[in-house]
């Protein structure tokens, strides 16, 4: 059975996903007393000093890291993904009401579905036809030149593909979710209007999405929106309108200062790269499992794969799981495999899963 420090199993969860260890550790040690404030960060005011400084620190890290412009406000925003498909069309479709979304998975649709309550919300393009196996490729001209905004889900969770380039939408503002990338790679944030992503995947523990938005597509609410789902509220109050979500905040900060003790987005890109290419290669050189994503889109962060026999996938899971690889079924609505390789997975976690894989593929021709 493959082990780590602490008894700890390789996770290949999707979200809520591995955070790294050396952050569980940090957090462990403040649990009691946090940098000898007398408290833990959960029972902190969030108005007092010490919160303050870790609200601040967290994002002033996060804006380094980044390479956050000036002209963008960072929002800590509680509710997650879901909040954000509803959020985006409330406060940017506007104008002409329009908004053209490119559908290429759940995430995807689940926004674009949201949007169609507030207005006309178009699917310019969709890889549905395939079982979104790809990513369209998508020119200005695809955009409406009156839309309020466009927008895409950067990396595809569930069926394991990301967007190898950023669609140029001239003057429409695009608005990406990229809950399942964040800081996976480096980001020109230029070329977004908002860039958002939910923390359970990439960054902290659930029940928060971290909103980066250009300062002009603030302040757009129609009256009537309520008062939490205005952009401007937040970006106002630097995310302390109400409670916020501390403990994700501060958990997310910790996150942000490991990143910066490797060297930043960069390094951490270079090791994603050179774990997804190795399961990647070896899935590819099996006789066993297919990735059935087209090359070039594939996800860095969501290795799908399949034996192709539905009875032989679950047998994989099953067994993978007994030797401590779990949660690499793939999502309720597609069933097959999938290992979520985000950050915080060692390459070793690889090593063993393809060690694992070599294993049942011999077991089982
Ligand atoms: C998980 C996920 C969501 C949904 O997030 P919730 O916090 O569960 O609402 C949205 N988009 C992407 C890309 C995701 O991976």
């Amino acid at each position: 059975m493959y082990k780590q420090k602490y008894d700890r199993v390789y996770n290949f969860s999707a979200g809520p996903s591995v955070l790294p260890l050396e952050v569980l550790e940090k957090v462990q040690a403040d649990l009691l007393n946090y940098e000898g404030s007398g408290q833990s960060v959960m029972e902190m005011s969030h108005r007092s000093k010490e919160f303050k400084k870790i609200a601040e620190d967290a994002e002033a890290n996060l804006r380094e890291l980044m390479e956050i412009p000036d002209n963008y406000k960072v929002l800590f925003v509680q509710g997650g993904g879901h909040v954000q498909f509803a959020m985006v069309p409330l406060n940017l479709m506007v104008n002409s009401k329009k908004a053209d979304y490119i559908i290429t998975g759940t995430w995807a649709k689940k926004a674009w579905k949201e949007a169609q309550k507030f207005g006309d919300a178009k699917a310019i393009a969709s890889s549905e036809e395939d079982k979104f196996t790809w990513v369209p490729k998508v020119k200005k001209e695809d955009f409406r030149e009156d839309a309020d905004y466009a927008y895409i889900c950067l990396n595809n969770t569930i069926y394991g593909t990301r967007f190898n380039y950023i669609p140029d939408t001239g003057d429409v503002p695009l608005v990406a979710d990229w809950s399942s990338g964040w800081m996976s790679e480096k980001i020109d944030v230029s070329k977004f209007g908002i860039l958002w992503g939910g923390a359970q995947k990439n960054v902290a523990p659930a029940g928060m999405a971290i909103v980066v938005i250009r300062e002009d597509l603030l302040g757009k609410c129609a009256p009537e929106v309520p008062t939490y789902l205005d952009y401007k509220i937040h970006a106002d109050n630097d995310s302390m309108y109400n409670t916020p979500p501390c403990w994700t905040i501060y958990v997310a900060g910790e996150v942000f200062k490991y990143l910066k003790s490797i060297g930043g987005i960069g390094v951490m890109e270079e090791m994603n790269k050179k774990k997804a290419k190795k399961l990647y290669d070896y899935i590819d050189s099996s006789e066993l499992f297919k990735a059935p994503v087209a090359v070039e889109d594939r996800s860095l962060m969501n290795v799908v794969f399949v034996t192709g026999d539905p009875d032989l996938d679950k047998k994989f899971v099953a067994e993978a799981r007994e030797e401590g690889l779990i949660n690499l079924a793939g999502h309720r609505s597609i069933g097959g495999m999938r290992a979520s390789i985000y950050n915080a997975m060692p390459e070793e976690g690889i090593d063993c899963l393809i060690e694992f894989m070599k294993k049942f593929e011999a077991e089982n021709k």
